[in-house]
């Protein structure tokens, strides 16, 4: 994280005139580190509350800049968005991910299998070719799409609702699962939400931070939770830090966790180590 910090302070710096250059250095630096494979996919366990055994992990990219150390993805993923280059880095991603979760598929068949959740962003989700470019990517590597799942936040959904349905539609026929990402961060509307064919609400962080000490995210979260029952929805909580906000969210039937409680987002080998553990015992 302090890598990521000093990253950031060198990038973007506040003067507007080096801001353009620095922006444009790091436009190109970024287009060479997907083409010259300094982009690394990272791994954060998400558990069911009930066995807190790792049933799920998400994939999160991270670029590891020759001179600048490891670089956080929220100092490149918006410039990535901006200028298109989130397409190739995003495939990257979700190949990536596809490749490495067919490896423990064959490593480890354990049960309930491990899913990948990889994150879409709005810019890839409004490719037109989306379904057949993600249908490809899971035959090449032989992953079967239930053990997919893709990851939108509400900013994406609300782009274009009919659009939105119709994307989502041709996933869910492909037998990809699909979760909405920090939600109640977001303006989805919930007469909205019915029409989608989703999976799961992603609980923002932001909520689950005070559930043990302030009323309101307690009363939003377990709103939530009540809202995405009647629905027919999974929750996983993002951002657990502690016990005691496991222990309520497990109290309130929450589904799942992610957060550094947990693990923290790891390299492929210490994942692989992880799995390996689960499935022997
Ligand atoms: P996100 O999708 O909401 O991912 C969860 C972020 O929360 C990760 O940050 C993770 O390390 C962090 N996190 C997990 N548990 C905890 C916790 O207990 N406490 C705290 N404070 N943080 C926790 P990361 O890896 O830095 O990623 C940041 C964001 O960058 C992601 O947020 C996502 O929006 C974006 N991102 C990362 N990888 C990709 C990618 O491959 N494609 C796209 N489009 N976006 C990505
Ligand atoms: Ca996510
Ligand atoms: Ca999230
Ligand atoms: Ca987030």
């Amino acid at each position: 994280a302090k890598a990521a910090g000093k990253g950031r302070h060198v990038i973007f710096d506040s003067s507007m005139q080096v801001d353009t250059l620095a922006r444009l250095e790091l436009e190109n630096d970024l287009r060479a580190a997907i083409d010259g494979g300094q982009l690394r996919v990272h791994y954060q366990p998400i558990v069911p509350l009930k066995s807190e055994r790792v049933t799920e992990v998400e994939a999160l990219v991270r670029w590891q800049h020759p001179t600048q150390g490891m670089i956080s993805p929220l100092d490149f993923i918006p410039l990535a968005e901006e200028t298109g280059l989130i397409i190739p880095l995003g495939l990257w991603v979700l190949k990536e991910a596809c490749r490495q979760a067919a490896i423990w598929h064959a490593q480890f068949p354990i049960d309930p299998p491990v899913v990948i959740s990889v994150n879409l962003s709005p810019r890839q989700f409004q490719m037109p070719d989306l379904a057949e470019e993600v249908e490809r990517t899971l035959q090449e590597a032989g992953l079967p799409a239930r053990y997919l799942k893709l990851e939108i936040t509400e900013g994406t959904i609300m782009l274009d609702v009919e659009a939105t349905i119709s994307t989502l539609s041709r996933l869910k026929a492909i037998g990809i699962k699909l979760a909405v990402d920090d939600f109640g961060t977001g303006y989805s509307s919930l007469a909205y939400l019915k029409r989608l064919p989703l999976d799961v609400l992603k609980i923002d962080r932001s909520f689950i931070k005070g559930i043990a000490e302030n009323a309101e995210d307690k009363a939003i979260v377990q709103a939530i939770l009540l809202l995405a029952k009647s629905l027919n929805l999974e929750v996983t909580a993002e951002g657990i830090e502690n016990a005691e906000q496991a222990a309520m969210l497990n109290s309130w039937q929450c589904e799942r966790g992610q957060g550094y409680y947990f693990a923290r987002p790891m390299e492929a080998d210490k994942a692989t180590a992880l799995l390996g553990r689960l499935g022997l015992s």
